[in-house]
């Protein structure tokens, strides 16, 4: 049995059609109409329901509240190894997860082993170090 000569872009079985939404993650919620039109699904990941169509789904098109998140999570992740070398190189060591660079952040002086709360921003602009180990150096910063 040779194969339909052109497995034409328009051709797909239902299943096939959905095989390949649900490969990006999506959940056909309607008939399939055709590879061009938009189709109901629900993304299996995040539930969001949208219109996407077959075509771009083969091109590995998923969920774009999706892909919004993982671009938005990626970010997190790249800004809080930054703001972690940040206050490394300042002689400190976070003990939590980094919350963003407003909000208190509970670090601990690998100096003397005092916790202190850092905000990322004003450390920035203040720079950053321990009072207490610079009290003991000098006689009194503060
Ligand atoms: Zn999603
Ligand atoms: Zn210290």
């Amino acid at each position: 049995m040779a194969a339909p000569k052109s497995w034409s872009r328009d051709r797909l079985t239902d299943d096939q059609a959905a095989a390949i939404m649900k490969a990006v993650g999506y959940k056909p919620l309607e008939p399939y109409p055709n590879s061009r039109a938009p189709w109901r699904c629900r993304c299996t990941e995040c539930g969001e329901i949208s219109t996407p169509r077959v075509i771009n789904a083969r091109m590995g098109r998923g969920c774009r509240a999706c892909s919004r998140r993982q671009m938005l999570a990626a970010r997190r992740v790249a800004a809080a190894a930054v703001a972690d070398a940040f206050v490394q190189a300042a002689g400190f060591e976070p003990l939590e997860l980094y919350p963003g660079a407003a909000a208190p952040w509970l670090c601990r002086c690998t100096g003397c082993g005092k916790t202190r709360v850092i905000r990322v921003n004003s450390a920035r602009t203040r720079g950053l170090s321990c009072s207490a180990c610079l009290g003991d150096r000098s006689a009194d910063a503060a």
